[in-house]
Order: C-alpha cells, then sequence, then structure tokens
C-alpha cells in the first residue's frame, strides 16, 4: 500500500486551517492514549472524551476530569493546614526506629505536598501579575512600554533589555494560566496536576507550550462536564482565598474519615468538597424534653438564653445593641497542630503584631441549645446563667453537629483564653475571651478542664514536656544512628 493510498481524498472546498502543531494524531495513538489511561487511572469515566483532535487537548482534559484532581485539592487543603508547622516535621520525641522512619516518611510527604502548594501558588501569582497587566492596557493588544518601564522602577530593576525580557516573559506566563482557565476563572489552577505524572503527563512545560487550538478544545471537552469541573473551581477559588486573605472555613473531607476516594461518585466527590457550614447564633432545639430550671423566674418553656428586654449587653452596658456581629471577624485560621488535630491560630492585621488584646472577646461558641446532661461525648459545654439565684446550669451548648469553628479551639494547660458566660446583644452567651495579649500566629486555646480527657491524657504543650523530661525536640542529630554519623 502506498501512502498515496492511505490518505482520503481532499475537499478542497473546506480545507482545514494548517496547524502550526499537534496536527490530527492517527487514530491508534489516540486510541492509546485512552487505553493507557484507562489501565492506569480505572476509576477516570472518560464517558466524555470520545472525539478529539489533540492529544495534549485530551490529555489535559481527562487529567482535570480524574479522580486524581480531588485528591489533589484535598492534599492541598491538607498542606496549608500544616503550614503553620513547618518546623514539626523532623520533630518526634520517640526513640523507636519504626516511629521514626515513619515521621521522616511524614515529613517527606509534608515537604512535598508543600512544594505543590508552592506551584500553585507560583501559577496564581503569574495570573494575577498578567491579569493586573492587561487590565491597564485599555482595549489596546499590547501592554504599553511605560506600563513595563512603571513596574520595573517600581521593583527597582535596571532598565535593560535583559529585565524588560524577564518582565515580558513572567506576563506571558500569567497570560497563559489566564487562557488556560478561561470562562472557568482561576481556581481551576488546582485542577491541573503539579508534576508531569503517569498517566496524563501534564507538566508547567506542557501547559506553557499549549497553543490556542488545545486550549480550545480542552475547554471544549471538559464542556459536558462543566458543573463537575465549576465545582471544583469553587473550591479551588476557597482554598485560594484562605491562603491570600486572613479567611478560613472547614471543607467536608476535613470531617469525614475518607477511605478511598475510588468508592466515591462523582456527586460523593464534590459533596466532600463542600464547605461545612457555619451556625452564627446557637440553635434552640424544641424537641427535647425541657424541665424548668431550679429559681428561673420567667415562662417556661422557652430558649433558655433569653434575656428580658431591659437587659444591659456585658460589653456595651446597652440594652439594644449588635455587639456579637461587630467581633472582629476573620481573625482565625484553623491549622494542624501534629498529634492535637486541629486547632485555631490567630493571625494579625499586621505581621507580627497582637491579634487578641487581653480580655477582648474572640468569638461565640455556638452549636445546639439542648437540656443539660444530654451529651456526653466531650463535645457539649453546660451552660449556667450567672444572672438567675443559684446559678442554675440551664442548657447545654452541644457543637458536634452544628457549631462554628470556635468549636476547633484546643485545650492547654496554661491557655490564653476562656470560656466566659456573658450577656451579649441580648442573649446569654458562651463567649471566647483572650485572658493575655495573643500574638499573631499564636494557638487559641482554652482550659476544658481535668473532666474533659476522662482517661485520656493531655497533649498540651505543658503536659507532653513534662511526660518527655529529657528528650529535648532539638537534638535530632545527636539522636541519628551511628552508623549515618560522620558521613
Ligand atoms: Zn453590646
Ligand atoms: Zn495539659
Amino acid at each position: 500500500m502506498t501512502a498515496a493510498t492511505k490518505r482520503k481524498p481532499v475537499d478542497i472546498l473546506n480545507l482545514a486551517p494548517k496547524k502550526r502543531r499537534s496536527a490530527r494524531p492517527d487514530e491508534n495513538a489516540s486510541n492509546k492514549w485512552i487505553e493507557h489511561i484507562r489501565d492506569q487511572d480505572p476509576g477516570h469515566g472518560l464517558a466524555s472524551l470520545k472525539n478529539f483532535e489533540r492529544v495534549t487537548s485530551f490529555r489535559f482534559a481527562a487529567a482535570v476530569l480524574s479522580k486524581k484532581t480531588v485528591e489533589r485539592c484535598i492534599s492541598l487543603l491538607e498542606t496549608w493546614r500544616n503550614q503553620a508547622l513547618p518546623t514539626d516535621t523532623f520533630r518526634t520525641t520517640s526513640r523507636d526506629p519504626v516511629t521514626r522512619a515513619a515521621m521522616f516518611v511524614r515529613s517527606a510527604k509534608i515537604l512535598e505536598a508543600g512544594a505543590e502548594l508552592n506551584i500553585l501558588l507560583l501559577r496564581l501569582a503569574e495570573l494575577c501579575f498578567a491579569s493586573e497587566m492587561d487590565s491597564a492596557k485599555a482595549g489596546s493588544t499590547r501592554v504599553g512600554s511605560d506600563r513595563i518601564n512603571d513596574v520595573l522602577r517600581q521593583l527597582e530593576w535596571p532598565q535593560t533589555k535583559e529585565s524588560r525580557k524577564a518582565l515580558h516573559n513572567r506576563l506571558m506566563k500569567g497570560r497563559k494560566w489566564l487562557s488556560i482557565c478561561g470562562n472557568f476563572g482561576s481556581g481551576l489552577l488546582c485542577l491541573i496536576p503539579f508534576t508531569s505524572e503517569a498517566p496524563y503527563y501534564i507538566s508547567k512545560d506542557t501547559c506553557q507550550q499549549m497553543d490556542e487550538a488545545e486550549i480550545k478544545e480542552f475547554q471544549d471537552l471538559i464542556g459536558p462536564k462543566k458543573g463537575f469541573v465549576r465545582s471544583l473551581c469553587e473550591f479551588g477559588n476557597s482554598l485560594q482565598k484562605m491562603v491570600l486573605e486572613s479567611w478560613d472555613m472547614e471543607f467536608r473531607c476535613e470531617t469525614e474519615k475518607i477511605i478511598s476516594l475510588n468508592a466515591y461518585s462523582e456527586d460523593e466527590l464534590l459533596s466532600i468538597l463542600q464547605p461545612v457550614p457555619y451556625h452564627e447564633t446557637s440553635i434552640y432545639e424544641t424537641g427535647y424534653d425541657w424541665s424548668r430550671p431550679q429559681s428561673w423566674p420567667w415562662d417556661w418553656p422557652i430558649d433558655p438564653t433569653w434575656t428580658p428586654p431591659d437587659y444591659r449587653c456585658d460589653l456595651c452596658q446597652a440594652t439594644q445593641c449588635d455587639c456579637i456581629s461587630s467581633l472582629t471577624k476573620n481573625c482565625c485560621r484553623i491549622m494542624h497542630y501534629g498529634a492535637k488535630g486541629r486547632g485555631i491560630q490567630v493571625c494579625a492585621s499586621s505581621r507580627g503584631g497582637i491579634a487578641y488584646k487581653k480580655d477582648s472577646y474572640i468569638g461565640e461558641l455556638t452549636g445546639q441549645l439542648v437540656p443539660p446532661m444530654t451529651y456526653t461525648d466531650g463535645m457539649a459545654l453546660e451552660l449556667h446563667r450567672p444572672d438567675i439565684a443559684d446559678e442554675p446550669v440551664v442548657c447545654q451548648v452541644y457543637c458536634k453537629e452544628k457549631g462554628n469553628w470556635v468549636r476547633l479551639v484546643n485545650h492547654s494547660c496554661s491557655p490564653c483564653a476562656r470560656f466566659v458566660v456573658k450577656v451579649v446583644s441580648g442573649k446569654v452567651r458562651v463567649m471566647l475571651q483572650a485572658i493575655r495579649d495573643i500574638w499573631d500566629g499564636g494557638e487559641v486555646t482554652a482550659n476544658y478542664g481535668r473532666d474533659f480527657f476522662k482517661n485520656n491524657d493531655c497533649l498540651c504543650e505543658i503536659c507532653e514536656a513534662e511526660a518527655q523530661p529529657n528528650q529535648g525536640t532539638n537534638d535530632l542529630i545527636t539522636r541519628l544512628p551511628p552508623s549515618s554519623q560522620g558521613q
């Protein structure tokens, strides 16, 4: 068979435009890619990816639509939560080689994941740079050289050809990200693999080398799965917002035990990336058997945090106020604190400054208001009314199912905050109050009392240090096995 007989007859009236690169691959190559990806990533549907002309677009679309994307999203989130403790890697008080070996593997994983978060932020920085530059060009296709020179001056870089070229390259990279993200927006950056991995082999270079036709085909290919991609992009946007602004939220994948994502349907995958809803006020649950508290002076049953209209707010002394919604917002972040699990880190408006002054209020512990002694799982706080004779316990604030971030505050035997019952904006509330100045980056802790731990050991830094009196955490080198010393 000659080459000529293999070709399809050419319709000269409908000639396809000449493509710069990656012309239509022969069908075998395309099928090979589909088979290869099906083999390597069996969880992948690939159903919507049948007709494609460009292998790169196909690989790109397949990578974005893969379940591995969800894994990557979850891992980015975990990485971000671990950011506060870069020194926690390499630290262990154990002398057991297996425990120590596991710790080093965990460290390596954390550092690897950290590198991925950095790649995401680099992409985002490039995209934002291009978007700022292009917003300034006002209709013209080129960014004016004046603008480039202005930025160079601002950077205090020399006004040389090399500097201009460096800036121009950065601009090109940013524009490529803008173009790849298209209408999906910058949230899509989280969905693009960070390293070139089987079976998709999408690297930064692959992204940067994609031409307009490939990008267009990629967007067409993921088009039928728009809903799925948009949901993931929303997660991406939230994550970027968390990293760039002092703003935080919890996601369902953090509160649920996930064993294998492959067992999840597409809807389930999207649902675990949804935020956990927060309740800004406590909910009075009427479906319980409420017995009248001792010396309760008003009608019963009623919301046990109710106060008469002439009650004054403990914060501002007024009878009507909005103190509760004007507490400083967005100053707390959810972080991982090693064995203690998640906890709350404060961020001040200026780096290294005081986030909360002594005596200031950090937030309200919200939850379901249920009768006293209803729950004993450690997630309920008994609320007593100091304004009523004998200060009876009137309810529990149960925060396992419904609540806000305050429930994540960890216990410490030397806390920087405490829970106090106060009348604020017309209700009796459990408020978290700083008992000393809390500095930027510090963890908010409160004393939950000895009963809270029952038979478990306290994991706070004071008790941890007492439990390991002779094992500092900084003598890593001296504890390395002899064979690895002096090499
Ligand atoms: Zn007030
Ligand atoms: Zn302790």
